[in-house]
């Protein structure tokens, strides 16, 4: 490792330099030296570099104590603390004078950030609920950015290790008491604990990794989901970050409702409107069913509440744990008209007259007569 340049000379201010005095020297010389001025310039690229760690340090005022204190070579032995570490350690973590301390593992670690996971919310018809179904998903997501293979990094440039956390993604502040010293660790602002700075971003992504962009994504939905079932497509979140692993994505099925159909666990219920005349004399119908029509016999003397059940055209179970499929339930209601013709009235009397029924149906109440007055039927 090549002789360290003192911060102070580096920066060129005295050891009694206001904050305000390093700062505004940082800001001088950063823009004189900074890459993308003095483009393939090393000696620049470099010093650049050296500018950025001296600030780091020097505007840091715990850490320019400790350098003030110790120089680049640290404090001398371990001074020993709460945790029984030695402040060495901390100090070659702040000034990284043992380089290259955290492993390559270590690194790829802290940097690889898995990707959040997404929620997609599907909403699909009672009869794909029941027959499951092939949907593509519009998705809005990361994806890692192929200029750059997720990097970040320009192609052909390389991360470089943070010069404020050497590498490890942290900073350990130190805090000398009567009682000892403690220490508190804290992810590195410069690097928001990467680890790693790109000093020359992908122009693609601006240094991101990721793009964000719309996909379609093919799913098979299963027969038997209802309302509230959440499927799980894993890997299909957004793209991790730094090479981290992607998210999932979470599909939480809706289900319409049917215009004829409710759904009540595995079965379906079909509440069917027939006449007097069907009931009484029994008849045969069409009734809707998942994914069509299917004929359904009543008998003679069927009555308003009777129930038919129609086995195996319900919904099968999601998890499979039954090969039957649930059964549709149909109510039989009573249909009565609101309008009769004379000869229909006519008729309806004599059925009545023929079943001893005493009817007085022109005995109509109060309400009845002003409503015909008011439509002209009086
Ligand atoms: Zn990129
Ligand atoms: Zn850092």
């Amino acid at each position: 490792m090549a002789t360290k340049r003192d911060y102070y000379e580096v920066l060129g201010v005295e050891r009694t330099a206001s904050s305000t005095e390093i700062r505004s020297a940082y800001r001088r010389l950063a823009a004189r030296y900074h890459p993308d001025v003095n483009p393939g310039d090393h000696t620049a690229e470099e010093q650049f570099k050296e500018i950025n760690e001296a600030h780091e340090v020097l505007s840091s005022a715990e850490k320019r104590q400790i350098y003030d204190q110790f120089g680049h070579a640290g404090p001398p032995g371990g001074l020993g603390g709460a945790e029984g570490f030695g402040v060495g350690d901390i100090f070659d973590m702040f000034f990284g004078a043992g380089g290259g301390r955290a492993g390559g593992a270590e690194r790829t670690r802290q940097q690889a950030t898995q990707g959040a996971d997404l929620r997609y919310d599907l909403e699909i018809t009672l009869e794909e609920a029941a027959f499951g179904a092939e949907k593509t998903l519009k998705l809005s997501r990361l994806e890692a950015c192929e200029h750059c293979d997720g990097s970040g990094a320009r192609p052909g440039t390389s991360l470089q290790g943070c010069p404020a956390c050497h590498g490890t993604g942290q900073v350990r502040h130190v805090q000398n008491t009567i009682l000892g010293s403690f220490a508190t660790v804290t992810p590195c602002a410069r690097c928001r604990g990467e680890g790693r700075i790109i000093t020359d971003p992908c122009p693609a992504c601006h240094g991101q990794g990721r793009l964000r962009r719309s996909a379609d994504h093919d799913i098979q939905v299963p027969a038997g989901v209802d309302t509230g079932t959440r499927l799980v497509d894993q890997g299909q979140g957004d793209a991790g970050l730094r090479g981290g692993p992607p998210g999932d994505l979470y599909i939480v099925i809706y289900v319409q409702p049917h215009p004829h159909l409710t759904r009540r666990g595995h079965d379906v219920i079909h509440e069917a409107k027939v006449t007097y005349a069907q009931a009484a004399l029994g008849d045969t119908f069409e009734v809707p069913i998942l994914g069509g029509r299917e004929k359904l016999t009543i008998p003679e003397g069927t009555q308003p509440g009777a129930t038919f059940r129609l086995r195996g055209r319900g919904l099968p179970d999601v998890n499979g744990r039954t090969h039957d499929r649930g059964d549709e339930l149909v109510v039989i209601h009573l249909q009565v008209p609101t309008h009769l013709t004379d000869e229909q009235r006519r008729l309806l009397k004599e059925l009545a007259a023929a079943s001893g029924e005493k009817l007085h149906p022109d005995e109509r109440g109060l309400f009845e007569k002003v409503k015909d007055a008011f439509t002209g039927k009086a």
